[in-house]
């Protein structure tokens, strides 16, 4: 079984970030129209072991030596639908004092076994990307279980009892969301969660539908004033990451590709490597068939082939 640890990878809003995938591609609650990872495979609210949670604490122990700045439940899918998070975090926190993030859709924190397994992480950031349940279904299209009530019950309940960080990921899209009335009634629920934190994102990578468009970088900022002084918007491409403590292999360039389309430039921070190397390793992933090449507007992604 392959290694579900991966970069680390430049994070833009946790610096160096290890990842790690507990599920398969791609395992979500959710099938959203501007993922990055393309469609949902398996839509599924069942929560399983999917990896023994003995592999994935070997795993993590293994690229410590990297010293990212986070280990981060992130990846192939949604990560709390891994039945054995708690004991995992628990397991992480015995093996280092590298803090935990877990970036999740918000969607399973109605359940208390999952609000209870989250409470030791360092950080939670849930996504909220809607104001009501008829542009929850078009954004996030939920698996049948979970409705928009549900979901925000779950996440308000969840913030009332978590004592570590937790911020609000936005995620806005051009003509369903990024209009003022919709942003308007996000940044109502935001009020009722309190969130220490708000980021605001927008389409910056080939989205799952073509219909999935950017909010302009000007009206992002108008919108973040409605949602008060704790939000920022997320910005793209920090030099995070200037050199690397370990030899990259083309395994795990293709690793980070797998997992999320970058550009050399991101390949190039995420693995500490010179762009024009990055450049040698990409061109014999796309000889071998691994890798595809996307465009968008100016930029030009590479994505691993599953
Ligand atoms: S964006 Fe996140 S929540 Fe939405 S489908 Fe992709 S992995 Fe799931």
């Amino acid at each position: 079984m392959s290694s579900c640890v991966f970069g680390p990878v430049p994070s833009r809003r946790l610096g160096r970030s290890l990842g790690i995938d507990l599920v398969p591609f791609k395992t979500c609650t959710y099938d959203c129209i501007y993922c990055q990872l393309g469609r949902t495979t398996r839509k599924t609210a069942e929560k399983k072991e999917w990896i023994p949670v003995e592999k994935v604490l070997r795993d993590i122990k293994e690229k410590l030596e990297t010293m990212p700045d986070y280990i981060t439940f992130s990846g192939s899918g949604e990560p709390t639908l891994y039945s054995k998070i708690g004991e995992l975090i628990l397991g992480i926190k015995e093996m280092t004092s590298v803090p935990v993030a877990v970036l999740t859709n918000g969607s399973m924190l109605s359940d208390i076994g999952v609000q209870e397994s989250l409470m030791e992480a360092d950080l939670v950031i849930p996504s909220l990307d809607a104001g009501d349940e008829d542009i929850f279904k078009y954004v996030n299209r939920p698996h049948e279980s979970i409705t928009f009530k549900s979901m925000i019950e779950g996440l308000k309940n969840f913030r009332s009892k978590y004592s570590g960080e937790c911020w609000l990921e936005i995620f806005l899209l051009g003509g369903v969301t990024g209009i003022t009335s919709e942003v308007e009634k996000i940044a109502a629920i935001t009020r009722d969660i309190m969130p220490d934190w708000i980021q605001l994102n927008t389409v910056s990578r080939p989205p799952a539908e073509d219909f999935a468009y950017p909010v302009l970088q000007s009206k992002m900022m108008e919108f973040a004033k409605i949602f008060g002084e704790n939000c920022e918007v997320i910005s793209e491409g920090n030099d995070i990451f200037k050199e690397t403590h370990y030899r990259v292999t083309l395994d795990n360039v293709l690793g980070m590709l797998e997992r999320r389309p970058c550009t050399i430039k991101d390949i190039s921070t995420g693995l500490g490597l010179h762009e024009n190397e990055v450049v040698k390793y990409v061109q014999k992933l796309l000889t071998n068939g691994k890798l595809k090449c996307v465009k968008r507007k100016e930029h030009v992604y590479y994505e691993g082939i599953h």
